[in-house]
């Protein structure tokens, strides 16, 4: 497979190879059955083993701590940002939100749709190009939750450390870098994530909460849109997203295969530190968006002298083999997404491209 992409995109995005080839090999005929998973009922044993064990093997991941449940859900997580609140934020409580980029703030706006918010810590006078100082938060008796972006895909931001909320609990938007590292899940009552930066395709949204979060929905609540539907049913009320399920088990095997989360890591910290030193050592001609200690490990953001350089710098680089590179529309500059996914060569032959760039317009 010498025709892949040199692939940088944001969302969906970047895809293990080998997953891909196993997928492929499976496609028509999964496992002797005749029929393609997405060919076959969602309440037949084949697919039901999968979704099960994509389940628990998420779990294991994060060290198996009990009392925990995931659901496959849809809508991605934008349709999180609603559900929580109509699950959580009920009549006399208030929802603690960290602001920190563009994603939470997508957050906090479906909130306020549903109840009363505060912004528990913001970074928005730095215009988010750090993640806001969480270390010692003041919250309400009547706090409900604290919701968290642990990683701003659009500005580049990752939170080393999260906060310590008490017996409020605390809820992660972890769409762009769930299972990049280890990361204790009891600190959280819930995390979610979309499918498609870390975890698999689009067309699921993964849930991992605490089970007794996950039996508070209000009774006036539409069955779809109540937490507790999903939990009893196992995420089997209504059609999952079969496929994209059975992706990501297939996305969980090769994480166990890289040496798990300690191993996907210290993966990631090459890929970033490489590219993150292309950028300090080029003397001014890349300069990083986002202050040190709050750089992201999975979506570097960098910028050029004009807006004019960094056109030529996106046009050259898609020349060169390159995909994915200019920044979000809102915010712009250039931006590379190094998901788990991404190869440590992808990262060597952008750096290349980098320094040969600077060499002829520099
Ligand atoms: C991409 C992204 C989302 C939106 O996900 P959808 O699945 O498209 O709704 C939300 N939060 C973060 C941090 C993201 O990166």
């Amino acid at each position: 497979m010498s025709n892949r992409a040199y692939n940088f995109n944001a969302g969906p995005a970047a895809l293990p190879l080998e997953v891909l080839e196993r997928a492929q090999a499976e496609f028509v005929d999964f496992r002797g059955t005749g029929m393609s998973i997405m060919e076959m009922s969602h309440r037949g044993a084949v697919y039901e083993a999968v979704h099960n064990e994509a389940a628990s093997r998420l779990l294991k991941l994060l060290g198996s701590p009990s009392g925990y449940q995931v659901l496959f859900l849809q809508g991605g997580a934008s349709t999180q940002f609603a559900m929580i609140p109509m699950n959580f934020l009920t009549a006399g409580k208030t929802a603690g939100y960290v602001k920190s980029g563009s994603w939470a703030n997508k957050a906090i706006k479906e909130a306020k749709l549903i109840g009363e918010t505060f912004i528990a810590a913001s970074s928005e006078e730095n215009k988010y190009m750090s993640v806001p100082d969480v270390g010692s938060l003041k919250l309400p008796d009547n706090a409900a939750y604290v919701h968290i972006t642990s990683n701003e895909t659009i500005e580049g931001t990752q939170f080393r450390k999260f906060p310590d909320t008490g017996s409020v609990p605390l809820i992660a938007d972890m769409s762009s870098d769930i299972l990049c590292r280890p990361f204790d899940l009891k600190q959280f009552g819930m995390v979610y994530a979309g499918a498609q930066k870390n975890l698999g395709p689009s067309g699921v949204t993964v849930v991992i909460a605490r089970e007794e979060l996950l039996r508070e929905s209000p009774k006036h609540l539409p069955t779809m849109f109540r937490y507790d539907t999903h939990a009893e049913n196992n995420s089997l009320y209504n059609t999952p997203p079969s496929f994209s399920v059975y992706m990501v088990n297939e996305v969980l095997k090769w994480i166990e295969e890289q040496g798990g989360l300690q191993g996907i890591e210290q993966k990631n910290e090459q890929k970033a530190g490489l590219l993150y030193e292309a950028i300090d050592a080029s003397g001014g001609f890349y300069r990083g968006c986002v202050e040190q200690g709050s750089r992201s490990t999975m979506n570097v953001t960098f910028r050029l002298a004009s807006e004019e350089l960094e056109k030529l710098f996106v046009k050259e680089s898609e020349q060169a083999g390159f995909v994915g590179l200019k920044g979000h529309r809102s915010v712009g500059g250039l931006r590379a997404s190094i998901y788990n996914a991404v190869p440590y060569d992808s990262i060597k032959a952008l750096v290349e491209f980098m320094d040969h760039f600077q060499k002829s317009h520099g």
